[in-house]
């Protein structure tokens, strides 16, 4: 009888542990993919993850079909949509690769209950992490909860298993199958990806480029150029690829490491690039032991914060229209494509809570909705420790100077003038903070302020003293 392989968030073909040991078996293979919902199919997907899972499935169904097989789409309750495949093919074994946010470890504990009850043999591997988040612990049987001794004990005991082959060809029955139009994923009326197209190509082809292009170059100069936003190439690009499961962050470990064995990049490259990997691993370590990441503050005494409640700050800062350059340009950044760079995520992540002194949760649901990178564990983890509330967090009492911070990681001003066109005539002086500009430079760049770009939001330093005295409210609070 046919085996499923049940397709989730690890959608390639190579080193794939549960296609691989479906394929080992050498029995017809089914290739199936859900699009859950009802109750028990976790967090819906934002908007920007649904069009990136749009052209991710249908990369996946091309590259399936080349080797005689098809995907098969079902769309509902994950046991009903796998008990319709069974009945169809005959298949008496699914094999899927596990997933570890709260609602999808419990809806797929049900499901291989299910499949036994039914007499399946359902078997799950893993193939999204380096280790998985019950597998190192602290001296005192914990688990980690500072980055910097877990990324230590990691790297010490952490070895990147074999190369798991990609299959020679895949065939098997081909049960009924929905369209991957049909699931409606890609935005219309209005389509507001149209900026996307041009930057990525979802699919194992399109992450597996983007790894070899960056070793091929840009690693060696990433430990510096990583905080630079304006530089293009200055990271990776992976973490859409690593979200959907199009390359795997043991491929990437494999492939880094004998390339710094070989000579042929630097140590401190590719050590650097790991360690960010490895950060990654850590959110998954956080969101396994703390399944409500995202909807609660991780250390509880942020439960007392007196955020603001003010959405016309909320929906400038959405748009980019908070009159500070650098999160303007990152929150037109995200818009336009989908995507945002780290420094950039850090620097307005920290305006959101601080300057604007509004709940981090409002951020993790805006970046949840519009990254095409949007992860159950990095968003929110990220999202608590700039907040101050997570594991590991920054100090509270660093509150990013957004015009400073332009200053230094964005200094030719590449990056706003790129995103922020309406003040790009300014002199490299002002352009983080306009307003310091006199009248004179600011027509000769052909600018009224209040007109063509926004005044300040709050002013920087009155934003900051508040933003300190909420956070000495909580010290009174213990
Ligand atoms: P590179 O610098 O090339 O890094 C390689 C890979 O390492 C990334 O693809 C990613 O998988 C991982 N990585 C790097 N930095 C981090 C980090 N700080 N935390 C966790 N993993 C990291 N990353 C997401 O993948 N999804 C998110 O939803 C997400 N939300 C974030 C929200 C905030 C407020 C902040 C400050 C950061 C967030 N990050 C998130 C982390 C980081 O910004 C992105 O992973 C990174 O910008 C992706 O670009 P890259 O692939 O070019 O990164």
């Amino acid at each position: 009888p046919p085996i499923i392989v049940w397709f989730r968030e690890d959608l390639r073909l190579s080193d794939n542990p549960a296609l691989h040991a479906a394929v080992r078996q050498e029995r017809p293979i089914v290739c199936l993919y859900i699009h859950m919902n009802g109750e028990n199919a976790g967090r819906p997907l934002g908007g920007a993850s649904q069009w990136w899972l749009d052209k991710s499935l249908k990369a996946f169904s091309r590259d399936i079909e080349q080797l005689g097989g098809q995907l098969t789409v079902q769309a509902g309750d994950g046991s009903a949509c796998l008990d319709r495949v069974i009945d169809e093919t005959g298949a008496d074994t699914v094999y899927w690769n596990r997933r570890y946010a709260a609602a999808e470890r419990d809806a797929d504990a049900e499901i291989k209950a299910h499949l036994k009850d039914r007499g399946i043999d359902a078997e799950s591997f893993n193939a999204r992490l380096l280790v998985e988040p019950w597998v190192l612990k602290t001296g005192s049987g914990g688990f980690y909860k500072v980055f910097t001794p877990f990324w230590k004990a990691l790297r010490a005991c952490y070895e990147a298993p074999a190369a798991l082959p990609r299959p020679k060809s895949l065939t098997g029955p081909a049960p009924e199958t929905l369209r991957i139009d049909d699931l409606g994923l890609h935005p219309e009326k209005p389509d507001w990806s149209t900026g996307f197209d041009a930057i990525w190509s979802p699919g194992e082809t399109g992450a597996l480029n983007r790894l070899n292009a960056f070793l091929d170059g840009p690693v060696e100069a990433y430990p510096e150029e990583r905080d630079h936003p304006g530089k293009e190439d200055g990271t990776s690009g992976l973490s859409p690829h690593l979200r959907f499961g199009e390359i795997g962050p043991a491929q990437i470990w494999r492939t880094v490491t004998s390339a710094m064995e070989a000579g042929r990049i630097s140590e401190d490259g590719g050590w650097k690039f790991l360690s960010e990997i490895v950060w990654r691993e850590f959110s998954y370590v956080l969101l396994y032991y703390r399944p409500d990441l995202a909807e609660a503050n991780y250390n509880s005494d942020f439960d007392h914060m007196p955020w603001r409640t003010d959405e016309p700050a909320l929906k400038a800062w959405q748009t980019g229209q908070t009159g500070y350059p650098i999160v303007d340009a990152g929150m037109r950044q995200l818009w336009e494509t989908g995507w945002m760079h780290n420094r950039v995520r850090m620097i307005v992540a920290s305006f959101l809570t601080k300057h604007l002194l509004l709940n981090w949760q409002n951020g993790e649901a805006w970046f949840w909705d519009t990254l095409v990178d949007a992860d159950p564990a990095s968003n929110p983890a990220s999202w608590q420790w700039t907040a101050g509330s997570g594991a590991d967090a920054a100090p509270y009492f660093r509150v990013f100077n957004p015009i400073t911070q332009g200053q230094k990681f964005d200094a030719d001003g590449a990056y706003v003038r790129r995103w922020c066109p309406e003040i790009a005539g300014l002199p490299d002086k002002h352009l983080h903070s306009p307003w310091t500009a006199d009248e004179q430079t600011l027509s000769r760049a052909g600018i009224t302020l209040g007109e063509d770009y926004p005044c300040p939001l709050v002013d920087h330093k009155s934003a900051r003293e508040r933003a300190l005295e909420a956070y000495e409210t909580l010290k009174s609070q213990r």
